[in-house]
Order: C-alpha cells, then sequence, then structure tokens
C-alpha cells in the first residue's frame, strides 16, 4: 500500500483562529484509492521549519502533498522551499503569468510585481490549473515520490485535486480499493464491549477495527482493502455480521443512522408517536428527535419543565409528590412522563429529572443522579443512572440512554 504525508502549511493554522480541514478532506480522498495517511503536520510560514518537513517527507514517504503558501505575499514560501529541497530551479512560465494576468485585469486590478511570483514554476514541473484563484497548483515528481503543491482554500484546490491529482493516484494504487462500514451501539460501555468482541476482531487483519467513544455511544469502525469495491465490500460485511450477532440489541445501527434516525423509522412503522418532558435535559432529546427530517410524523411536542412550579403546572405532578420524594426521584421521573403522555395523547411519553452539576449534589441525589421514566397505555416504570462526566456529558448521555430505553422496550 502506498503511503502517503500531507503537510498543511500556513501560521494561522497554528493559532485557535483557523483549522486545518485540508488535511481531513484530502485524507478521505486518498483513502477512498486505497492510499494510506501516516502522518500530517502543520508547519507555520516559516523556512527551516518547511523545509525540516519537507526533507523528512520525501525520505519516508512515497506521496506528499502540500496546500498553502502559493499566494503572492512575503510569507507565501512553499514554491520557494519546495525548489530549494528538491534541487529544482524556479523559472518563470510565461503562459501561466498571461493567465494570472487576464484574471487580475480583468477584475479591474492592476498586475502588481508579487503576483508575478506566482507565475514561478520549479523546473520540469506539471502546472496544475487553478479556475477558482490566481495561485496554480504544481506536480512534480522525484526518485519516483509524487509531490504535490496544492494552493490553502478548499474551493480551489479541492476541485484541482479531483481534477489533476485522484486519476494519478487511481493509477499508482494499482486498483486498491477500500469499504468501511460504521457499526453504533449504546448501552453498553466502551470496555465492555471491547471485551465481547475483540476476540472476532482481533483474529482479522483485514478489515482493520477501531473502536470510538462518542457522546452518542461507542462506535466500532471497520476498514478493509482489496482488489476491487465488490470483494472489500465483502470482507467488512463479514465481520460486521459477526460482530453484529455478537453484540445483539446494543447495535442499533450498521449503516451510519444515528440513533434518533433508527428510532424515528421504527416509531412510524409501528404508527407510534412520543412526547417528552425534560427538565434536566432542556430539551435536548425533544431537539434530537426533531433534527430528523420527518419527524413531525411521529414527534408530538415537548414540555421543558425545569422548576417544580412547572413540573406542577404544565405536567400535573402534585406538588406534595415533589415535597416528600424531591424533584430528582424515579417517582417524580414516573408522574411526568404519565403527564405529557396524557396532556399530548401521545403512544409514548419520556421524561428526564436529574442533577447535571457541577454544584448541588448530596450523598443521597449525587451529580449525575438522573432518572428517566417512560408511560404507554400499559403503565409507568423508571430508571435511575449515576452518570459520569461534566454537566454536558451528563446531559447528552442522559438523552442518549433515554433515547435508547425507547428502543430497546417498543422498538425492537
Ligand atoms: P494560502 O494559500 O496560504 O494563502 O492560504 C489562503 C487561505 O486558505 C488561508 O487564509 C485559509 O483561509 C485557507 N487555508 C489554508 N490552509 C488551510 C488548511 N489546511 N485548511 C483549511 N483552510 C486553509
Ligand atoms: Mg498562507
Amino acid at each position: 500500500m502506498l503511503n502517503a504525508e500531507i503537510l498543511a502549511i500556513g501560521s494561522e493554522l497554528l493559532t485557535p483562529h483557523r483549522t486545518d480541514t485540508n488535511s481531513l478532506w484530502l485524507t478521505e480522498r486518498l483513502n477512498s484509492v486505497g492510499i494510506a495517511v501516516k502522518l500530517k503536520t502543520v508547519v507555520g510560514d516559516d523556512e527551516a521549519r518547511m523545509e525540516e518537513s519537507l526533507r523528512d517527507a520525501l525520505r519516508r514517504s512515497d506521496i506528499i502533498i502540500s496546500t498553502g503558501g502559493l499566494g503572492p505575499t512575503e510569507d507565501d514560501i512553499t514554491r520557494k522551499v519546495f525548489a530549494r529541497v528538491t534541487g529544482c530551479t524556479l523559472t518563470m512560465d510565461y503562459d501561466v503569468l498571461a493567465e494570472i494576468r487576464q484574471r487580475i485585469t480583468s477584475r479591474g486590478y492592476e498586475m502588481t510585481p508579487n503576483n508575478e511570483r506566482q507565475a514561478l514554476i520549479p523546473r520540469g514541473a506539471m502546472v496544475l490549473p487553478n479556475p477558482n484563484g490566481t495561485a496554480p497548483g504544481i506536480r512534480m515528481e522525484q526518485d519516483g515520490k509524487l509531490i504535490v503543491l496544492l494552493p490553502g482554500p478548499p474551493r480551489e484546490n479541492q476541485p484541482m485535486f479531483d481534477d489533476y491529482v485522484m486519476p494519478l493516484l487511481e493509477k499508482r494504487s494499482r486498483g486498491i480499493r477500500i469499504a468501511t462500514r460504521v457499526l453504533k451501539a449504546a448501552g453498553i460501555g466502551e470496555s465492555q464491549l471491547d471485551d465481547k468482541i475483540a476476540p472476532i476482531y482481533k483474529q482479522y487483519s483485514n478489515p482493520t477495527t477501531t473502536i470510538l467513544f462518542t457522546e452518542a455511544g461507542v462506535e466500532i469502525h471497520l476498514t478493509a482493502t482489496a482488489e476491487s469495491t465488490a470483494r472489500a465490500e465483502e470482507l467488512v460485511e463479514e465481520l460486521a455480521d459477526l460482530l453484529e450477532e455478537k453484540l445483539e440489541n446494543y447495535v442499533y445501527s450498521t449503516r451510519g443512522e444515528s440513533l434518533e434516525e433508527v428510532i424515528g423509522q421504527r416509531l412510524l412503522l409501528r404508527r407510534y408517536t412520543i412526547a417528552t418532558a425534560e427538565s434536566c435535559t432542556g430539551g435536548l432529546i425533544a431537539q434530537r428527535i426533531t433534527e430528523v427530517p420527518g419527524a413531525s410524523e411521529y414527534f408530538v411536542g415537548s414540555v421543558v419543565s425545569y422548576t417544580n412550579e412547572m413540573k406542577t403546572r404544565l405536567l400535573g405532578v402534585e406538588a406534595e409528590l415533589i415535597e416528600e420524594h424531591g424533584a430528582v426521584s424515579g417517582i417524580v421521573a414516573e408522574a411526568m412522563a404519565q403527564g405529557i403522555k396524557e396532556r399530548t395523547g401521545a403512544t409514548i411519553g419520556v421524561s428526564v429529572t436529574g442533577l447535571a452539576g457541577p454544584g448541588g449534589g448530596t450523598d443521597a441525589v449525587p451529580v449525575g443522579t438522573v432518572y428517566i421514566g417512560l408511560a404507554d397505555d400499559v403503565g409507568v416504570s423508571n430508571k435511575r443512572l449515576v452518570l459520569p462526566g461534566d454537566r454536558y456529558l451528563i446531559r447528552w448521555r442522559a438523552s442518549t440512554i433515554a433515547l435508547e430505553m425507547v428502543r430497546r422496550r417498543y422498538l425492537l
């Protein structure tokens, strides 16, 4: 498999104000033709550092792609540094110069001497036209290695890469193709999940398996390489099926769908409707459900009842119940779920009451305590959780577990 590395050039990319996104986009493209990205470097507009980075890159990688630093200003030194390291002289390309002049004057601007610098091309290199800007890209080969220099702005470098680099890469990678599959699981911790499936996926080096923790659960990413897309698909399919079988109902999606999408599809299928009464999640569950287009078919509405008074006034939770058991209690969660179900006429009422912190915890009700209530035509129930994490994570986890409880109880 060919190795690529990416140099993201620009001092602004080292600050909190601008993030390097070019390398992410490029990595996906390279991976799609079976080229592995083994390293990426963010390097400022600094000659010495850029030179070192490029020398290292040429030593270890088959394909080197840089973005940025091809502009007309003093700090745009990519061209100069690459020419020095590869030992090519920069020569004025008069066709390129004419194009730049045409582009600038047609917009009513004056051509300045620094614009001319963008027409300096390393001898023997190929010029990659840039329909969306003045800086052309450069493609060259050295000792069998492919070097591509692209301008920084994504709207300029993306079409250039697709038009002038991808066809070459497809040829070079000798038809290696990649297939990926994402399994998503909820209601199970990362280590517990790994414990179940590691004995299976460790027997496979192709596909490779990566386990990721996200705020919406645990994801298993499988990547297979093969000589054809069909064969790569077969390979991921085989392992995905084994893992899904082992994890049973913990897996809620095998094609990348979100939990709320899966729930929406199944509610629709069963002609159920749902409503939420949310205290500590402040409407997050409703927000997640309604992010899916068409949610109005099954989502009825939500009450964000933050104060005790609103729990009583809007959901009919008896004040004495809150007084006696506390707002964060199983009984109040059940009354909230019952209240929203009755008031909206939904098939399923879901409620959350809890303490997301950071303050307000006691021995009896520590920060992270969350009760989730479910009400349907048959009855009501609640579940107590003590969730780890900060305020943000506690709220997110509570919403995920509530959605997962709905899926488990009503939608398997
Ligand atoms: P340059 O080609 O260095 O003049 O870059 C011009 C502009 O492209 C920068 O100001 C950024 O807005 C954008 N840019 C440069 N590098 C990147 C990158 N790695 N990811 C995303 N945007 C970038
Ligand atoms: Mg720059």
